[in-house]
């Protein structure tokens, strides 16, 4: 049971989708940045209202999304540049560009930066997965075959455990988060950086973006970091 409002409440205005980013509709990246702002902050209002985590993790909506529209408002100012009928250097700059877009590894980050797959949150060293979105992995879980994101339908964070059996226990978090022990084959491979290795143990926020990856040292402080105190 909670004790009062542990936390002070801060009055913010946050601002989300167009509101907050508003640039040209070149290579349609409204929508989902838009949709992503109100994912990234949703479950961090929830907790903040809800007394489970302090005000100050809401200053994380702005570290994280401001870069990501500071980037789609760069690259389709540049796009509107280089579609501007024009001089002969414009022309040039578009066949360069063209000639780029050509070649498989240009295209593919181009790809991931315009879908937004490839971002990447700074949440500190670790590894390779910390920060960005979690793949959609195929998993086995109890026997049955399901889609990693399935398991996020419930927008709680998730625990996947791909060591021993019952061998991770975060009981003061368990009315937050989900432990799932599950098992996965093939290779974990995102967009834009390719294949990483499989971490032993993954915390997946309720957003899809992974805030720990298997080194146990920091597993408490990630849990605290993004979930709240244990048992709060
Ligand atoms: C021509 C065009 C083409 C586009 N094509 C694409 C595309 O192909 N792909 C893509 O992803 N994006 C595209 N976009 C961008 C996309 O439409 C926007 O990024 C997206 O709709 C923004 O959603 P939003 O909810 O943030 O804002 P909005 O959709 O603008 O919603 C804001 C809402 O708030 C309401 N409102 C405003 N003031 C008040 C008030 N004072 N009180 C109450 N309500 C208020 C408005 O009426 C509106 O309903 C395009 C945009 C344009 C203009």
């Amino acid at each position: 049971m909670r004790r009062g409002r542990p936390y002070p409440i801060a009055k913010r205005v946050l601002l989300a989708g167009d509101a907050a980013h508003i640039h040209h509709s070149v290579g349609g990246q409204g929508l989902n940045t838009g949709l992503q702002d109100a994912v990234n902050l949703g479950w961090k209002l929830a907790q903040v209202i809800k007394d489970i985590s302090p005000d100050s993790l809401l200053d994380t909506y702005h570290t994280e999304r401001h870069p990501v529209a500071a980037r789609v408002l760069r690259n389709t100012r540049a796009q509107i540049a280089l579609l501007r009928r024009g001089d002969d250097g414009r022309k040039a700059a578009r066949d360069v560009v063209a000639e780029l877009l050509a070649m498989d590894e240009p295209r593919k980050r181009f790809g991931a930066m315009m879908s937004g797959l490839d971002i990447h949150y700074d949440l500190g060293e670790g590894h390779a997965l910390l920060g960005r979105r979690m793949p959609d992995l195929d998993l086995m879980v109890d026997g049955q075959k399901l889609r990693l994101f399935t398991l996020l339908h419930s927008a709680r964070g998730v625990l996947l455990n791909f060591g021993k059996r019952g061998g991770i226990d975060i009981a003061p978090w368990a009315d937050r988060i989900k432990v799932v022990d599950a098992d996965h084959d093939g290779a974990w491979e995102l967009p834009a950086i390719g294949e990483v290795a499989a971490p032993k143990a993954v915390l997946v926020r309720p957003d899809g973006h992974v805030a720990w990856a298997g080194d146990e040292s920091q597993r408490g402080l990630a849990l605290t970091r993004w979930f709240g105190p244990g048992g709060a």
